[in-house]
């Protein structure tokens, strides 16, 4: 109850926000036509007294004026219950805009390391279904607020000057409807809050279900059967929730319908008393029960509007706790102090010390007690089994996650002390599970560094070292095609080609420093030795950190990590490292071993 007139300033600021100019032109053809519906009451109530005076023959001439008034105000609350209906919904879409808008700033704008965390991706569900539907339940809220309360205040100060005492009936006897309304609002909310995880899961399956890229191996594996049953479990789990929920809501409803009835009644036996104890003529007993009717319908609709604000409201509370991260991440930077606003310059030396990174969901770290150093212009090799942290090493090079503990410093900075995003200016990453973006070859290329987008040449020398150049000018209409077979006259590529594609993107951002995850996973070994020839060269002037499980492509490299659960267990170059006879030289005599040995 208390939260409720909060709730409501924040809904009216929201579409105040989003469209001021509509909300007033709205607003004021509401207020128009409730004054219009107690002009209507009064005029009505001369003509009645009119007529009674006449004897019951009325003077249909002499009261041309009054029912020519009468019909024009007839028309100003038709045309404003018109206008309700339709810029309600340019309104809605305005709101909507606006708040699809903050969405988006903040899931942009947020960490990465946000994205680990599951209670991140349910209140980031819940701002995105409500940024999509309850823009318009709040316009209508809003309208409907203005209107009824506008309607319900004009036409009961006319019935304050014709019968006051129904009045105070009917406000007292709508206070249980009011409440009623707040608690099926809340009913409905606390529904949504407990589906969330379970549609998030739903919605996944069903894109599992549906998305090109899983579709080969749910036929492979027959998979289908199994996955739709998940699905259609969790759907049906919702269904008997919101049943309950709805029953719960009606039950609510009727009984607010009941306590509308008794009043209603109660008015219309408290004027028949009052018209035989003498205290108001038939005439303005008519006029009030007019008024007591119309007013019903009116606080009906004043409370389903309260009902709908309530609840627009309360899912805009979701939606201003998720902008809300959006300040705590921006204003990190300001409010932790220490940040420097100035830009960070190009490094030539990076330094780890004694690093820690643990993923949120996890308790155990997945790097730990990392101290090593990156001088500008080395080849730098990352070596390890799956999971032993050499793509949580790279998210930390990059600037995508800060590290838990320890400090890295470009050039004896700690790199706390700027914005990842200043960080992430110097670096080109491209991670195993890269993006393949359904947009043209030159675009797909051009994306990262997005300031240049229109330097054609730079993007068909980014093609041309990653080796892309060639498949990529066949295409039909060469670099203007679309690439990615979901949209109309896209053609898609090959895994390999997709790579390149990448690469290449990496190459076009020309940062100091170029961070490849498995870069060749894909390649066939002659394209694997082109690349690698390429990022030598390449690294001339340019810190290279690659990861490879293909030690043909590992050796060249000026220096070799050799990552363990976590840590740094070797280093040096590939020489020293076989010599040294520890696990690199046992990796490597496995594969070499592997190659060997396999058949043809
Ligand atoms: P590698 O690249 O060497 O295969 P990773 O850096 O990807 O290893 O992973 C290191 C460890 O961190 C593994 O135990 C992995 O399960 C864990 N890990 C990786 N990414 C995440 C994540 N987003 N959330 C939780 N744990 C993660």
């Amino acid at each position: 109850m208390r939260r409720l007139p909060g709730l409501i300033r924040q809904a009216f600021a929201l579409v105040w926000e989003a469209a001021s100019r509509e909300l007033l032109l709205a607003g004021g053809l509401q207020v128009a036509a409730g004054l219009s519906l107690a002009a209507q009451l009064l005029v009505m109530r001369r003509v009645l007294d009119q007529a009674i005076v006449d004897d019951g023959v009325p003077d249909l001439a002499g009261l041309a004026p009054e029912l020519l008034l009468f019909g024009v105000l007839l028309v100003v609350v038709a045309a404003a219950g018109v206008a309700q209906r339709e810029q309600q919904r340019t309104l809605g879409e305005y709101v909507q805009k606006y708040t699809t808008g903050r969405v988006l700033g903040v899931s942009t704008k947020v960490d990465l390391i946000e994205y680990d965390r599951p209670t991140f991706h349910d209140r980031l569900q819940r701002a995105r279904v409500n940024a999509s539907v309850r823009p318009l339940q709040i316009a209508n809220g809003v309208i409907g607020l203005i209107g009824g309360g506008a309607s319900v205040l004009a036409v009961g100060a006319a019935l304050l000057f014709i019968e006051p005492a129904i009045l105070l009936l009917i406000v007292v006897g709508g206070i249980p409807s009011v409440f009623l309304n707040r608690l099926s609002s809340r009913v409905l909310h606390a529904f949504a809050v407990r589906q969330t995880p379970g549609d998030r899961r739903r919605g996944y399956l069903y894109q599992i279900l549906t998305r090109k890229e899983e579709a080969q191996e749910v036929r492979a594996f027959d998979s289908s059967e199994a996955l739709r049953q998940e699905h259609d479990r969790i759907f049906d789990e919702r269904i008997v929730d919101l049943k309950t929920t709805v029953r719960r809501r009606t039950l609510y409803g009727i009984l607010a319908g009941v306590m509308a009835a008794v009043v209603t009644v109660g008015s219309i036996v408290l004027l028949l008393a009052f018209v035989r104890m003498g205290r108001i003529s038939i005439s303005d007993a008519a006029v009030a029960l007019a008024a007591v009717v119309l007013l019903a319908g009116r606080i009906r609709g004043l409370v389903a509007s309260t009902g709908n604000l309530y609840e627009g409201a309360l899912f805009l509370e979701d939606f201003t706790d998720f902008v809300a991260a959006e300040q705590h991440v921006s204003s990190r930077a300001a409010t932790s102090g220490s940040i420097s606003p100035k830009p960070l310059p190009a490094f030539k030396r990076i330094e780890f010390e004694g690093v820690g990174f643990t993923y949120p969901s996890r308790t155990e770290p997945s790097l730990q007690d990392l101290t090593l150093s990156i001088e500008h212009g080395e080849v730098i090799a990352l070596v390890g089994e799956n999971g032993s942290g050499k793509t949580t090493l790279i998210k930390l090079l990059a600037g995508l996650y800060r590290p838990t503990e320890g400090s890295i410093r470009w050039d004896g900075s700690d790199v706390a002390e700027f914005e990842l995003a200043d960080l992430r200016e110097h670096v080109a990453v491209i991670f195993q599970d890269y993006a393949r973006y359904f947009l043209t070859a030159h675009e797909n290329i051009a994306i990262s560094r997005i300031s240049q987008v229109g330097d054609r040449s730079r993007v068909l020398m980014a093609a041309e070292r990653a080796g892309a150049h060639q498949f990529l000018s066949s295409l039909p209409a060469g670099y203007d095609s679309l690439l990615g077979p979901s949209f109309e006259g896209g053609s898609d590529l090959s895994i390999g080609q997709w790579q390149r594609v990448a690469l290449a993107r990496a190459y076009f951002r020309d940062s100091p420093m170029l961070i490849l995850d498995e870069p060749t996973a894909s390649l066939d070994p002659r394209g694997e030795y082109e690349i690698f020839q390429q990022v030598r060269r390449l690294a001339e002037g340019h810190t290279v950190v690659l990861v490879s499980h293909r030690f043909s492509s590992v050796r060249a490299a000026d220096r070799i990590l050799v990552l363990e659960e976590g840590r740094i267990t070797e280093e040096g170059d590939h020489d020293a490292l076989l010599a040294r006879g520890g696990r690199y030289a046992e990796l490597f005599g496995m594969q070499a071993e592997g190659y060997r040995g396999a058949p043809n």
